[in-house]
Order: structure tokens, then sequence, then C-alpha cells
């Protein structure tokens, strides 16, 4: 019998799972993205988005679904979804797995500084005027117009609009993977003396953590939010090994 899976998305890993898994016939797949981007990138198997109503609402839609798995493959920093996921498995006895990719680590050459919040990275460039390249979603960016101060280069998915209210700021639209190449060219070509940037792991944004190591610029990193303790992995093999031995549900 085939078996419904439910993936979480929103991240090239979730993307490339679901490349995997089309066409396999021991399941159906599914994948759920949250709506944020405008135009997001094709994928491989049928699509729904948009939020589910928190953890009662996803338990709703699995059990409405007849989902038998769920996948939680959404970013490291999406932390409220993971929480839902985690309880909607509780309350619907359907067995979750959690495909999450290993933090960066720091290497000698680094300069980094860890913070915990976006609010403790403005903090952190301190009061003489920099120039900053921020590689944060479009929803974060407001906590810099408090130091208006800096230069401000700003890489994001969709236009951030409106711009921030800062004297000083520039914007890249551009989609992961960002070789290092072309990151220390954007480094160098723009002046850049600090790097804000979230630890996502994996290799399509570490370009920009390798060039700043090589040209001694600092990199002020937001710590990952904490998430639920569930049965996880950390790449997409690894996860179409969990799925050849999935559990069947509770109830
Ligand atoms: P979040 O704060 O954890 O979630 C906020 C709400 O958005 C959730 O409660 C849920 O709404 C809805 N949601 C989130 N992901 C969803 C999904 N895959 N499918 C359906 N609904 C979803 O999430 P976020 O940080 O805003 O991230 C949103 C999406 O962008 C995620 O898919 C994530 O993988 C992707 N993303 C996030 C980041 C990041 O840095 N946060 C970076 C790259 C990609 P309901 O409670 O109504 O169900």
């Amino acid at each position: 019998m085939q078996r419904s899976i439910l993936i979480l998305g929103g991240t090239a890993e979730a993307r490339a799972l679901a490349g995997k898994l089309a066409g396999d016939p021991r399941f159906t797949v599914e994948l759920s993205l949250a709506g944020r981007t405008r135009a997001p990138a094709e994928q491989p198997v049928p699509v729904r988005v948009g939020g589910f109503g928190g953890a009662e609402g996803l338990a709703a839609y699995l059990r409405q679904k007849g989902v038998s798995i769920l996948i939680d493959a959404t970013h490291p920093y999406a932390a409220r979804i993971s929480r839902n996921a985690a309880e909607a498995a509780e309350i619907s006895g359907i067995p979750l797995v959690a495909l999450r990719r290993p933090a960066w680590l720091w290497q000698p050459g680094d300069r980094w500084i860890e913070v915990d919040s976006v609010a403790d990275a403005v903090n952190a460039l301190g009061e003489v005027p920099r120039k900053v390249f921020l590689t944060l979603g479009r929803q974060e960016l407001l906590p810099f117009e408090a130091a208006p101060r800096h230069h401000y280069l700003v890489r994001s998915v969709d236009p951030v609009d409106p711009p921030l209210s800062v004297p000083n700021a520039a914007y890249l639209t551009a989609r992961g993977p960002f070789g290092q190449a072309d990151e220390a060219r954007i480094l160098q070509d723009h002046g850049i003396e600090a790097i804000v940037a979230k630890n996502s792991g994996g290799a399509a944004s570490y370009g920009k953590i390798a060039a700043a190591r090589d040209l001694g610029i600092e990199v002020i990193l937001i710590r990952r939010p904490d998430l639920p303790s569930v049965p996880s992995v950390e790449t997409v093999e690894e996860m179409l090994a969990w799925l050849d031995h999935a559990p069947a549900p509770l109830k």
C-alpha cells in the first residue's frame, strides 16, 4: 500500500528530497510551503501553500489527508513550524522525522561574534559607522533602522519593499547557492567590514563564511533557536534510509 508523506519545506533540502521521492511507487508526496517568497522555486511534487492554523490545524490536515509520515524539512530558524510539527505528531500519532542540517562550526581564521537575536547583532556592530552585508530575511531587517549610521548592503530573495529607512542602503536580490569566489567579489567590491548572517548550515550559503575567513572580515552570527527534540537526520540520503524503515502510524 502506498504511504502518504507530507514534507514541510521551504529549503533546498526539502526540494531535493521531494525530487528523490517523486516517482517512488511506495509513496505519494506533497510539499508544504509557507508562501513567503513571491515566486518560489519549482518543485518536483505537488505543492500546497500557506499556514495550517497552528499545531491543531496541522494535526487536522494530517488526519484529513491520511498522511502517514510527516517530514519537517524546514529551515533551522523556522522554529514555530517545527514546534507545531512536533505537537501535531503527538496529537495525531503520525510519525515525524526532521531533516536538520548541522550548524557550521568555527574554524581557525574565522572572526565570528555569536549573538542571540537580530537586535543583539545590531548592537554588536558598534558605534563607529561600518559597511555591513546583511543576509537575513526581509522580515528581520527592521531592527537595523535603529543604527542608521552604518552602510548596509542587503541581499534577499524578494525585493525589500518598503526599503529600510536608513540613509545608506543598497539591495541585491538573488537566490542561492552562492559560491565562495562570487561572495568574495561582493565583499571586496562593496568594501564590506562585517557580515550579519544566520548559522544556516549546509553548502548553499557557506560561500560568504569561507570568503569572510579568507579576507579577515568579521561575521556576526545569530545563534540557532531551540528546536523540539524529535527523531532527526542530517542529510537527504539519511532521510531516504530512514524512510526505508519508517514506523507505522500509532493511531
Ligand atoms: P516559522 O516562524 O517557524 O513559522 C511561522 C508560521 O508560518 C507557522 O506557524 C506556520 O503557520 C507557517 N509555516 C511555516 N513554514 C511552513 C510550511 N513549510 N508550510 C506551511 N506553513 C508554514 O517560519 P519562518 O521562519 O517564517 O519560515 C517560513 C518558511 O520559510 C519555512 O517554510 C522555512 O523553511 C522557510 N525559510 C525560513 C528561513 C528562516 O530563516 N526563518 C530561511 C529560509 C527558508 P501556521 O501556524 O498557521 O501553520
